[in-house]
């Protein structure tokens, strides 16, 4: 059994439905009753500023699932909430659902980066890390609440429920 945390961001549609289906199905290949949801943010766009505000949360969750089977089930989720991949980096979408660790495990090949290449640098990842789990350490070591120490919140505010 593997502990994984994933990113969740939307800015399409109806974003908050999304990220609230995303949460449902997530909970589906979850190990029955391990999965947990930090509070969601709004947050600035990252790359092209012409798109709306993104929803974003984080959820930590237990699973048999192997990397590349958990990418591809996520990859799954995305296409049934309308995800379309468009060559424009970081352009608007329905869903995206990132993998940013996977136990300890450091790998890199052409599908998959673990941990996620961006999340060091990322407040709409790090902040809702750190509600969830705040005295995560990274696989290289590196304490989260380090990482929050210099990570600007770029305008990000939480989603009042
Ligand atoms: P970013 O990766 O910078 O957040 P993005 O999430 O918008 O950008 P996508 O279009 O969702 O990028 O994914 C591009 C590719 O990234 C996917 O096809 C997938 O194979 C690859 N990838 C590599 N590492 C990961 C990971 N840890 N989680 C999810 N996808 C990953
Ligand atoms: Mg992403
Ligand atoms: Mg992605």
């Amino acid at each position: 059994m593997s502990r994984v945390y994933v990113a969740l961001g939307a800015n399409l549609g109806d974003p908050l439905a999304h990220i609230k289906a995303a949460q449902a199905a997530l909970a589906e290949i979850a190990i029955s009753g391990s999965l947990r949801q930090s509070p969601l943010y709004q947050s600035q766009p990252m790359g092209p500023a012409d798109q709306p505000p993104y929803i974003n949360g984080v959820c930590v969750f237990d699973t048999e699932l192997a990397p590349h089977a958990l990418l591809d089930a996520l990859q799954a989720i995305e296409q049934t909430q309308g995800r379309e991949r468009k060559d424009e980096r970081w352009g608007p979408r329905t869903l995206d659902l990132d993998i940013l660790l996977y136990d300890d495990v450091i790998m890199h090949d052409d599908r998959l980066t673990l941990p996620h290449y961006g999340m060091k640098q990322r407040e709409f990842v790090l902040y809702p890390l750190a509600d969830l789990c705040p005295d995560l350490i990274l696989p290289c070591a590196t304490p989260l609440a380090t990482l929050l120490l210099t990570c600007p919140l770029n305008g990000m505010t939480p989603l009042l429920s």
